[in-house]
């Protein structure tokens, strides 16, 4: 079943992202980490793509035993860049087979290792050259995008941003979801903004539990995200005082004042970034009352 129409029938819900583990040494505790928070209750759950050196066929397998043996409805994240339309339908392809409905349509970053990386050269320049080439050959499809409250970090501006944001739920889209952040106005500003252009597909919020000041600033550095000075120094005083388990404590009872006025204040649900990380993710979810 497409994602957006379990969003349409079930109203303040809860979805997890987990990244694959690179070495399968790591899956039984991986999977040790999905069966804990199987009591959350998630509306679906992400496995992102190639992010942080991850391989695209750790990815399928994952998502296909969050499919087959866990129960839970999965989205496999799709990145493009490096991609044809061969390598693309063999992983949608694959997905189908095992039952597997919905993807997240990425761009994806640019290699590391190329400077000035030109994604003109590619097959597929940008997400919404994905979602018109999975939606048109695949229809059946569910396709979300991702979004960017405070502008994706390479656009020259806000309004050029949402206007590409616009384009992606013209090409097929069925919805979004954002960046982290941590400041909800940015939020339901955007949301705000995507409405007076006529877009009014769900926007499922992305939050980020900080569990440590070395993960987040590697974590901002990375996506451009901004984290409001008053917090920034909170964390850095708590990491002066009490250490790791201060910033940690601090970081958890944020992202649960987050997540609780992101609902309160409409927000169709939450996804939540859970770096594999059971314990913290339970403390959020049971708090919000999953
Ligand atoms: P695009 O939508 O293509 O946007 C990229 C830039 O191009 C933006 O500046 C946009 O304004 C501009 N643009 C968009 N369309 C056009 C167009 N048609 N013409 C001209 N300009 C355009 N990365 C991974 O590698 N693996 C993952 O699993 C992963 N998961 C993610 C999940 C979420 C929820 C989010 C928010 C990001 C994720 N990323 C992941 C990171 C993502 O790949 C990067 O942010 C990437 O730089 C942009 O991807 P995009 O799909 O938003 O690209």
């Amino acid at each position: 079943m497409k994602i957006a129409d379990l969003i349409e029938r079930n109203k303040s819900f809860l979805s997890l992202e987990f990244f694959p583990p690179k070495n399968r040494e790591s899956w039984p505790g991986f999977f040790e980490v999905v069966d804990r928070l199987k009591v959350l209750n998630p509306l679906f759950a992400s496995v992102t793509y190639g992010a942080g050196g991850g391989t695209q066929e750790n990815s399928l397998e994952i998502v296909k035993r969050m499919k087959q043996e866990k129960g839970i409805e999965p989205l496999a994240h799709l990145t493009s860049v490096g991609a044809d339309e061969e390598k693309i339908s063999y992983f949608v392809e694959n997905l189908i087979d095992a039952g597997v409905d919905n993807v997240l349509a990425l761009r994806g970053d640019p290699p590391r290792d190329v400077e000035d990386f030109d994604f003109n050269t590619q097959h597929f320049s940008h997400a919404s050259d994905l979602v018109t080439f999975i939606k048109g050959k695949y229809p059946d499809m569910g396709v979300a995008v991702a979004g960017y409250p405070e502008a994706h970090i390479e656009s020259p501006s806000i309004r050029e941003d949402y206007r590409w944001m616009k384009y992606k739920i013209d090409e097929g889209g069925d919805f979004i979801i954002t960046q982290l952040f941590f400041d909800n106005r940015v939020y339901f500003d955007f949301v705000d903004r995507l409405s007076e252009m006529g877009i009014n597909v769900p926007v499922v919020p992305g939050v980020l539990p900080i569990m440590s000041l070395k993960s987040a600033k590697f974590i901002l550095s990375l996506c451009g995200a901004a984290i409001p000075g008053k917090f920034l120094s909170a964390l850095e005083k708590a990491h002066e005082e009490g250490g790791d388990e201060a910033v940690y404590r601090l970081g958890i009872d944020y992202a649960k004042e987050q997540a609780r006025e992101l609902l309160d204040k409409g927000a169709p649900g939450v996804h939540l970034y859970t770096l594999n990380r059971a314990e913290a993710c339970l403390e959020i979810g049971k708090s919000l009352g999953f």
